[in-house]
């Protein structure tokens, strides 16, 4: 069985990092930091002192701490195995969060899909292929709904798992660039594993420009999307996935009506808004959903922007948002 992880480091980075200021005087110098948290490599650069940008980074480890589904000593793997309890004010609102977005998604995220995915070894590295009656079994338990949260108090029904992978890292970029807007930083980006969030602009005035991997080439980027102040997060089938025995190729982002793995024609889905929660969430969520419901799905909102890159070739870019594709066609949505 070939095993292919890759980390989310995307051509992202490379080119939004590479395009730093030039002809201003910012008021700090730029600092970067790199680390390597929730299981991929997380560089931030910011006007901002070295001290800040290290706050920063803390506040992404503790918030991994919590919520790493890997992590035996965490309070969520403490919910898992007891299918509940009581946990710190941090984990709870995430935790509310994260199911506001299981709501608003009709379950196309949900956090509940963890026996799922490990049944798929994603999260254990023991990769198989689940039968047909193994995944429909596994279904049952996955119910959002069903979690109860009653402020720092969970309830989980018998067998009931939850994994916060779909938003974590969207969630931690949001809370570490409110961190450091609130101490006075106005120019940041902030790459976490591909999961892009920035603050303000560049300092000369002009947008993050932020490559959106081609789904089909590893070494080449579909297009590049134009941002300010807002955070970028693609979710794609080749960011995890192995080949089986079988021949084909299984990746981890889960439909959650089936058990399996979605295939619904979309390769990558690019979710641009204000909040990092949301776009995490929606990726996964869109990209579950295929071309037709998520385009339904951005038609009743009004609170972000999307590019879908579909197996037929195709990209759909929603009409706030300025994207410039490097290779498929792209067909621009009215609204
Ligand atoms: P990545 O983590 O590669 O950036 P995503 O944000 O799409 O990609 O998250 C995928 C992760 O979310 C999976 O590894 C798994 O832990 C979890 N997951 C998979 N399918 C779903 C789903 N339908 N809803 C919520 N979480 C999911
Ligand atoms: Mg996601």
């Amino acid at each position: 069985m070939k095993i292919k992880k890759r980390w989310a480091l995307s051509l992202a980075l490379t080119l939004a990092l590479s395009l730093t200021a030039c002809g201003t005087a910012p008021q700090e110098t730029q600092n970067k930091l790199d680390f390597f948290a929730m299981d991929t490599l997380m560089e931030f650069s910011a006007y901002a002192d070295e001290s800040l940008l290290a706050e920063a980074r803390e506040i992404v480890m503790d918030i991994e701490r919590r919520v790493s589904v890997t992590d035996e000593k965490s309070e969520l793997s403490a919910l898992n195995r007891d299918g509940g309890g009581t946990v710190s004010p941090e984990t709870a609102a995430l935790l509310e969060t994260a199911l506001s977005l299981c709501r608003l998604t009709g379950g196309a995220f949900d956090v509940s899909i963890y026996p799922v995915v490990r049944a798929w070894g994603f999260t254990t590295g023991h990769y198989r292929v689940p039968s047909f009656d193994e995944t429909a079994a596994l279904c049952e338990r996955v119910d959002y709904a069903a979690i109860r949260l009653n402020a720092d108090s969970v309830t989980l029904p018998d067998g009931m798992e939850i994994d916060l992978g779909g938003i974590a890292k969207g969630y931690a970029g949001r809370e570490a660039a409110n961190y450091l807007r609130a101490n006075g930083v106005t120019s940041a980006l902030l790459n976490l594993g591909g999961n892009v969030q920035t603050i303000g602009s560049k300092p000369d005035g002009s947008a993050w420009r932020v490559a959106v991997r081609d789904p089909l080439n590893e070494s080449a980027y579909a297009g590049v999307a134009e941002i300010r102040d807002k955070a970028a997060v693609t979710s794609g089938g080749y960011e995890r996935h192995f080949t089986a025995d079988d021949g084909q190729t299984y990746w981890h982002i889960m439909d959650p009506a089936t058990g399996r793995p979605a295939r619904n024609g979309v390769l990558s889905a690019t979710i641009v808004a204000d909040d990092g929660a949301l776009c995490d969430a929606l990726s996964t969520a869109l990209f579950v959903m295929g071309a037709e419901r998520a385009e339904r799905f951005w038609r009743s909102r009004n609170d972000f922007d999307m590019v879908l890159i579909t197996e037929d070739g195709e990209t759909i870019v929603t009409p706030g948002l300025a994207y410039e594709s490097a290779s498929y066609p792209v067909r621009t949505l009215s609204r």
